[in-house]
């Protein structure tokens, strides 16, 4: 059985960004073959629609560039995919940078400027703290090399 690793689905290919895209990673078969990749989008999980508006975090909060709050469904949305990734037995993620969920090392800063601050979204942050290692696009040789030697060791 291979190593379960969560993967934020727009990586995985899946078009649920907010703007309707994905990024698929042009590794995906090369994970695939070392990982069970579950992939997990928080924000539709939370019952947001695709497309959607843009948001930041603001003072801990959500906030579309409109106003309006979305802090509860990407709070729900997040428990809901850590309740799937527990489930599988989960504890490492691939997660996309700069989303106010997805972003581990970095996210825009509230002022809907582009400007990138370090922190993370919301489902980083419940990741990280239920105990889980995150990774990113560019940390992937780093996730391969810590699962694909322990994993072997330990299933030998
Ligand atoms: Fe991708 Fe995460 Fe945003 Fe969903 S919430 S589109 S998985 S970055």
């Amino acid at each position: 059985k291979k190593l379960p690793l969560v993967i934020s689905a727009c990586l995985a290919g899946r078009c649920c960004r907010y703007d309707g895209s994905s990024a698929l990673l042009s590794c995906l078969n090369a994970l695939d073959e070392v990982f069970e990749l579950i992939a997990l989008c928080p924000e539709q999980l939370g019952g947001l629609p695709t497309p959607r508006s843009c948001a930041e975090l603001v003072n801990r909060r959500v906030l579309t560039k409109e106003g309006l709050d979305l802090t509860e469904p990407f709070v729900e949305g997040s428990r809901k995919a850590l309740a799937l990734a527990r489930a599988q037995g989960c504890s490492i993620a691939l997660l996309m940078e700069r989303s106010p969920s997805c972003g581990s090392t970095c996210v825009y800063d509230g002022t809907f400027s582009g400007t990138l601050i370090e922190g993370e979204g919301v489902f980083a942050n419940l990741l990280r703290e239920q105990g889980f290692t995150l990774y990113t696009p560019k940390t992937i040789d780093a996730l391969m090399k810590a699962n694909t030697v322990s994993y072997g060791s330990e299933h030998r």
